[in-house]
């Protein structure tokens, strides 16, 4: 099975430099991965700000490293300096594959897939890190279609090992096992799935939400929700992962998973996360969601 596989990664195109749109919370990661691992990356944002918060997640993973004794001040620097942050495409001609991981919103993930498309070699990749938006529909508006896939990273991506590697139905062997080399490159493990809204993991976890939602709906104190799941042995409870993943990024996914799959996953009225994001509450990116940071 190892040969086999073996033979079918060799088809992967070589990744030397690559490319990540957005610089948030998924962004800043990515970039830091990559850099960490030995592939410099371009990193892309709207504003300096949003470039400022990728390079200070960068950072301040590689002053825990330091800290540890795991890294020296130059290791630091090196890997610093193989994150590449722009505000525009201009050098976007050298990367072999993109990652986008702008906000979870399907018109503009598609407008900025279509422009990034003609900034690129003919050669390159794209690959989304959408959580729940089908790869075919975003493939919908490109040139080559072949050339793209998903490439769903979790989060924290330093930490997560699984990388979900989405096929559309036009998706070429060559673009997924160059995806899959890429993130074996990053040191994750890559899974191949199929496409569909959620692919594997988020079909599993948006129904654990909605059974969350509907405890909050009861009454029941999200606090101790948290504390049980902990109890139960998982690292976070729904509330906390909530804000960790971004109630934002959680209202859009879920919106699409309801589109998805109305008959499992469609709620009455409307969601807890729904009502925080009415309110501001963004989660630990501004520090307002179930809880309170900072
Ligand atoms: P985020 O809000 O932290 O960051 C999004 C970034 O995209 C912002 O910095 C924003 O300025 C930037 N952006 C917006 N339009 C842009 C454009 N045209 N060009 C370049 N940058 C642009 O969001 P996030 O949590 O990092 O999520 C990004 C993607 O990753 C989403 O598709 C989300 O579903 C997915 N994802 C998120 C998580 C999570 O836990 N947060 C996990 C897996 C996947």
């Amino acid at each position: 099975l190892k040969k086999q596989a073996g033979l079918w990664l060799k088809q992967a195109r070589p990744v030397a430099q690559s490319a990540v749109l957005g610089a948030g919370i998924m962004g800043g990661g990515v970039a830091y991965q990559s850099a960490s691992r030995g592939t410099p990356i371009i990193m892309k944002d709207i504003n300096d700000e949003a470039l400022a918060l990728g390079i200070k997640t960068a950072t301040k993973l590689l002053d825990k490293q330091v800290e540890k004794s795991r890294l020296d001040e130059a290791g630091k620097t090196k890997v610093l300096n193989a994150i590449n942050p722009v505000l525009d495409y201009d050098s976007f001609n050298t990367a072999d594959l993109v990652v986008e991981a702008v906000v979870e919103n399907p018109a503009v993930k598609a407008s900025v897939l279509a422009d990034v498309e003609h900034q690129v070699p003919e050669h390159a990749v794209l690959a989304s890190n959408t959580s729940t938006i089908s790869i075919n529909l975003l493939a919908g508006n490109l040139q080559r279609p072949e050339q793209f896939c998903g490439m769903h990273f979790f989060n924290p991506v330093h930490l997560m090992p699984l990388v979900e590697v989405i096929r559309g139905s036009k998706t070429s062997d060559e673009t997924i096992a160059t995806t899959v080399a890429y993130a074996v490159a990053m040191g994750k493990t890559p899974i191949v799935v199929n496409d569909c809204p959620g692919f594997l993991v988020n079909r599993i976890l948006f129904p654990y939400f909605n059974g969350f939602n509907r405890l909050l709906k009861d009454g029941i104190d999200f606090k101790r929700i948290d504390r049980v799941m902990e109890q139960f042995g998982w690292p976070m409870g729904p509330a906390y992962l909530a804000d960790v993943v971004g109630i934002d990024t959680m209202v859009h996914a879920d919106t699409v998973m309801q589109q998805g799959f109305p008959e499992r996953m469609q709620h009455d009225g409307e969601s807890i996360i729904e009502l925080l994001l009415a309110d501001g509450c963004l989660g630990q990116k501004n520090g307002q969601g179930f809880y309170q940071y900072g």
